[in-house]
């Protein structure tokens, strides 16, 4: 399998070589905790919890380390903390774990590696003095600041020059400053904030330094692969590089670059300042994590996508489909797939490898969910064995897992809505229909059909005996 990744700093897709396939670094910028996360914070996590998954599937579960950072020190937390009359820790600690439990609830795995800022103002503080020791920072009036001028590779991720940069400083730059560009690595804090203590005076860090500083203390500097939101690319990895790289006089700070595309409601970006969120928090309340995950995934991931009721839809009813074959096969008794064929799922990784073009995936996988259709209706007819539909069900599901679908027992998928009571009462009728059937009472066993379908639920028998799921 040949990946290729859009490399944003390259601008083109690269054939993806690691520096060392023992040990493939991958780091994300995870949440600022101050509040639930939206779906647009959840998008870069669905996204890169699938390049994770590939990575691992390339070259080892094991070789592949992955770090999303948590910011646990910012203006917002501080504000949160104020507001609620609590120290920070108490935000950050009860928003952190909300962000875990619906990351999990959307099938992403966790990352290996999950660093606090708070944990790492040593190396913070560390790298910082190392930039103002090489001239590439410099202190003023109790902040440091990054000296752009001095870096003369600064802007090429995001392919602003320097130059356009003055033109561009709209605001009114601060008097410490040499020049607009320069952006703080460490400042003081305002009265009643966290404070450190560092060589510079008292205060909190900037937010750039963190990242730059947690990927050097957990994964060393270059990484392979850095990722993150669109938003992400200027200024905060543009300034990260930038530290990362004069910190250490290294060439490459990342050998890949990647950013998702935003997520949209009604053309506009998703975001807690513009009011205009959707939580997972909320929505997993009535919709299924593997539903809101599809709809991310639906998408190539440098397109914008844009959010509607109806995406929900689309995407709850494809899952539904699949889930209702792998119903269909446990009840005609093809349930215990063998390993999948590489054949069979040559075109849906090809997809795959192919910058994550999960739009395609999605149309390979359906592919062979008819594959297998096809096989249970000839089973269903007696005209085939079980053989070639338990192949296609083993390549259905593990290309479905690749992407961290169909994690969900079939029955559960549809069930998953009923009470206990309701469960345990048509298991009953299901019981009590089949021994009227054994004895030939055809009156009862209709009678408990109909109560069963008032219920709202739909029965299907089969040669392994009869499944049930809700009706819409
Ligand atoms: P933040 O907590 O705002 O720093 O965002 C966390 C991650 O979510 C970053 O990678 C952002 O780029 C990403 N992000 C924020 N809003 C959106 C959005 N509407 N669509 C896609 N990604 C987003
Ligand atoms: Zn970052």
């Amino acid at each position: 399998m040949t990946l290729k990744l859009y490399d944003t700093m390259a601008r083109e897709k690269r054939t993806f070589v690691p520096a060392d396939p023992d040990r493939v670094t991958m780091y994300v910028c995870g949440p600022t905790v101050y509040g639930y996360a939206h779906i647009g914070n959840a998008r870069p996590v669905v996204v890169f919890d699938v390049l994770y998954r590939l990575l691992r599937k390339e070259f080892g579960d094991d070789a592949v380390v992955y770090a999303r950072n948590v910011t646990d020190v910012d203006d917002k937390i501080n504000a949160k903390a104020a507001e609620e009359g609590v120290d920070i820790s108490v935000i950050t600690e009860r928003y952190l774990a909300a962000y875990l439990e619906d990351m999990d609830a959307l099938g992403a795995l966790r990352p290996n590696l999950q660093p606090k800022a708070t944990e790492h103002m040593g190396a913070i503080i560390e790298m910082i003095g190392k930039l103002v020791e090489n001239g590439s920072a410099y202190a003023a009036e109790g902040h440091v600041l990054f000296d752009t001028q001095n870096f003369k590779d600064y802007g090429q991720l995001s392919g602003r020059p320097l130059d356009d940069m003055i033109a561009g400083a709209r605001v009114e730059v601060a008097p410490y400053k040499r020049h607009p560009a320069d952006f703080v690595l460490w400042k003081p804090s305002k009265p009643g904030e966290p404070v450190w203590q560092s060589p510079w005076g008292e205060g909190r860090p900037g937010w750039h330094i963190e990242c730059s500083a947690m990927i050097d203390a957990q994964l060393g500097l270059p990484i392979d692969i850095h990722g993150g939101g669109i938003d992400l690319q200027f200024p905060h990895h543009e300034n990260e590089l930038a530290q990362g790289r004069c910190a250490h006089g290294l060439p490459t700070y990342s050998r890949y670059w990647m950013h998702n595309g935003f997520l949209d409601m009604a053309g506009e970006k998703m975001s807690k300042s513009l009011g205009n969120v959707i939580l997972p928090h909320e929505l997993l309340k009535k919709v299924p994590g593997e539903v809101i995950r599809w709809a991310l995934l639906s998408a190539h991931y440098r397109q914008p996508l844009d959010w509607t009721p109806e995406l929900i839809e689309q995407s709850r009813e494809a899952l539904d489909r699949c889930y209702q074959a792998l119903l269909d096969a446990k009840r005609l008794g093809v349930d215990d797939p063998d390993d999948a064929r590489e054949s069979d799922l040559k075109a849906f990784y090809e997809a795959l490898s192919d910058d994550l073009n999960t739009p395609a995936a999605y149309a390979a996988l359906f592919s062979l969910y008819r594959d297998l259709r096809e096989q249970l209706t000839l089973v269903e007819r007696k005209e085939a064995s079980i053989s070639q539909a338990r192949r296609r069900l083993a390549a259905l599901l593990e290309a479905a897992n690749a992407l961290g679908f169909l994690t969900a027992d079939p029955e559960t998928w549809f069930q998953g809505a009923a009470g206990d009571d309701l469960k345990a009462k048509v298991e009953g009728l299901i019981a009590a229909r089949f021994e009227a059937r054994k004895a030939k009472d055809w009156a009862q066993a209709d009678a408990i059909r109909d109560e069963i379908a008032a219920l709202g639920v739909e029965v299907m028998d089969g040669p392994q005996g009869a499944t049930w799921r809700l009706k819409e």
